[in-house]
């Protein structure tokens, strides 16, 4: 198994891992002593169900929710791009506080729903799919844990209403699990591939023009029916997001490509690696003919290339 990212030093996740069954004593309500202390000092990571659920809560395109509400990071050095709430300007509270509580309360994203418990899910390195414990986070500001209210967590997982979020979570969840575990043997995903993933996973309105468009149906079949459900339905078009990206970014076929588009599109890009190369090529008798011509011998510079070295010019 992989290590969860706890226990951090001074972290105030208590280090013991939990499974449901699990109880935990705990309560907030309206009256408590610490109301809001939660959510004046955020730092909440977005799924790509959260958005979709804010979005239409606030009426707004992903693509809006994205640049008001959010701001992007890097879930792991080497790039799995992530989303986080942007907190108020020049502070650290979150936009939907309000006095007598969450704004969008029924639309809040996971994270919230979670607190104080901790969801951490782990792969096996040989394997694709998650399994779930639990962790309790234990703050000082938050009087919840004094409260006498005793339940387990499955119970505090179906109070919150997390159920439905993690089920619609989990191809997002799997997608960077697997990302992860592809390690640094696999290189650092290229801009293209990244910004894929960020459009696919969290602006599904920029993702349903993608599907739309014309290259896409030129490359993917998709039947009619299929179609006009991922047009008008935007959880069922956000699943088809996670397949197509474990497709394009994993090689795992689920969708039937265009054979002959394929081909098409193959053709292209052999044809664009061989410019690349010719050009490299040209590159480097140019450079050659250069040092012989001004006398320079290529070790005594300190630039010896050789090409069986490989990697040494950033081109894959
Ligand atoms: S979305 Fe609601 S519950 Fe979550 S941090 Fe903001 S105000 Fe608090
Ligand atoms: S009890 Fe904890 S979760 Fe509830 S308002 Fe207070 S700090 Fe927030």
């Amino acid at each position: 198994m992989s290590k969860p990212d706890i226990p951090i030093p001074g972290s105030p996740v208590m280090p013991t891992m939990f499974d449901e069954s699990k109880e935990i004593q705990f309560s907030c309500h309206k009256g408590i002593g610490c109301w809001n202390a939660c959510c004046a000092n955020i730092d909440i990571s977005l799924t790509p169900y959260d958005i979709i659920r804010l979005k239409k809560r606030l009426g707004i395109s992903s693509t809006e929710f994205l640049r008001e509400y959010t701001v992007p990071y890097e879930m792991e050095k080497d790039g799995i791009a992530g989303v986080k709430f942007r907190p108020v300007e020049n502070g650290t509270a979150c936009r939907f506080m309000r006095p007598e509580g969450c704004a969008v309360y029924e639309d809040r994203p996971t994270a919230c729903r979670y607190y104080p418990v901790a969801l951490l899910s782990m792969r096996r390195q040989d394997e694709y799919t998650d399994t779930q414990s639990y962790a309790l986070v234990k703050e000082e500001h938050c009087k919840g844990h004094d409260e006498p209210r005793r339940l387990t967590i499955a119970e505090y997982r179906q109070e919150q209403g997390v159920e439905e979020y993690d089920e619609l979570a989990r191809g997002w969840r799997q997608l960077v699990l697997k990302k992860k575990s592809a390690g640094p043997a696999i290189g650092a995903p290229s801009l293209k591939s990244r910004q894929l993933f960020f459009m696919a996973c969290y602006d599904i309105d920029t993702f349903r023009d993608f599907v739309e468009s014309e290259a896409f149906n030129k490359l993917f079949k998709l039947d009619p029916e299929m179609r006009r459900m991922l047009m008008e339905d935007d959880v069922e078009l956000m699943q088809f997001s996670f397949r197509f990206l474990k497709q394009v970014l994993f090689g795992e076929k689920s969708l039937e490509l265009d054979e002959e588009a394929a081909q098409e599109r193959l053709k292209k890009w052999q044809a664009r690696q061989a410019e690349i190369e010719e050009e490299a090529r040209k590159q480097r008798e140019e450079y050659e003919r250069r040092m012989l011509e001004e006398g320079i011998d290529e070790d005594a510079s300190g630039l010896a290339y050789s090409p069986d070295e490989g990697g040494s010019c950033g081109k894959d």
